[in-house]
């Protein structure tokens, strides 16, 4: 089975904890739905429910990995950039922004527990920019026209409570454009869609904030390819049907306190595999069965 890297946290970036966690006050170790209900938190019930409650009931670390804190660099740099007038959305720009904004990464206590030397530093870095000058490669940033960037939006959805940070929302002939940006892998085409259903989230989020419906959602897949979506009243629904139904899951799930595992080729990268019998379980048959398949592979080859 081909994985989708991004679906397993390989790049997505790290969001702020109040809205990663969907902000308010709750016990840790009760379970409580959460105030707000955002595309990652979503994603991760989505996922596996057990997971959701490790990370955001009993709120067990869950680290970011490189790629993910390269991701939120780069994003950063992106954000900062955009704010800037059409013509000093250069190269030289965002390196000097670049430049200003590592320290704080380098200090972050995320960053320091990769436990980088120099030379892993400087090689985190050069991937950070590699996705920072990929944005040249899909657009001139001086013709975009920003209406916004990282746009934090809480809205009713469905009847769920909502809350999201949109990267970029722009404005194009034809109306307006939500963007995010993304760092990793593009999606092979079968995975496209369901990629797309955060963008979908956020333009849902936008219409019931601003009233007005956005036309097209897109990931910008730096240094490759753009992955887009015209919005229509029916995409919108099918996106937030599935968050209402992941949000009753949610809520069901609480009250009885029942939060099955969800096996998957995606447990050989959760955190909390080493308290999960059933994924271990999994991992242990994936890893026989590619072991039996390479045998079978040199077997065949003689
Ligand atoms: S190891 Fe797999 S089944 Fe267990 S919590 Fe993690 S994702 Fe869920």
């Amino acid at each position: 089975m081909e994985l989708d890297p991004d679906a397993i946290g390989l790049a997505d970036p790290v969001e702020p904890a109040e809205i990663d966690l969907g902000g308010g006050v709750r016990e840790v170790g009760v379970p409580t739905p959460p105030p707000r209900l955002s595309p990652s938190g979503a994603g991760t019930f989505e996922q596996c429910p057990r997971r959701w409650r490790h990370r955001y009931v009993d709120r067990l670390p869950d680290p970011p990995g490189e790629a993910a804190l390269a991701g939120s660099f780069a994003h950063r740099v992106l954000e900062l950039l955009m704010q800037r007038p059409p013509e000093e959305r250069t190269p030289d720009a965002a390196k000097k922004i670049a430049r200003e904004e590592w320290p704080e990464t380098e200090a972050a206590d995320d960053f320091a527990a990769l436990g980088f030397d120099d030379e892993k530093s400087r090689r985190f870095r050069w991937r950070a920019w590699q996705a920072i000058e990929g944005l040249w490669k899909l657009e001139d940033p001086g013709a975009v026209d920003v209406a916004a960037t990282e746009q934090d939006i809480e809205a009713e959805l469905a009847g769920v409570p909502f809350r999201g940070i949109v990267d970029r929302l722009e404005r194009e002939g034809d109306g307006l454009v939500v963007t995010d940006y993304k760092s990793g892998k593009a999606p092979s085409p079968r995975f496209r869609r369901p990629r797309l259903d955060q963008v979908l989230l956020y333009a849902a989020a936008v219409e019931a904030d601003t009233g007005e419906m956005p036309v097209r959602a897109r990931l910008l897949y730096l240094g490759q390819r753009p992955v887009g979506i015209d919005v229509t009243r029916k995409e919108l629904e099918v996106v937030t049907e599935k968050l209402a139904d992941t949000w009753a899951g949610i809520n069901t799930a609480c009250e009885t306190d029942e939060f099955e595992p969800r096996t998957g080729p995606l447990c050989g990268w959760c955190p909390y595999l080493d308290r999960c019998p059933e994924g271990v379980k999994a991992v242990e048959k994936r890893n026989r069965a590619a072991v039996a398949a390479e045998a079978a592979h040199l077997a065949a080859a003689g």
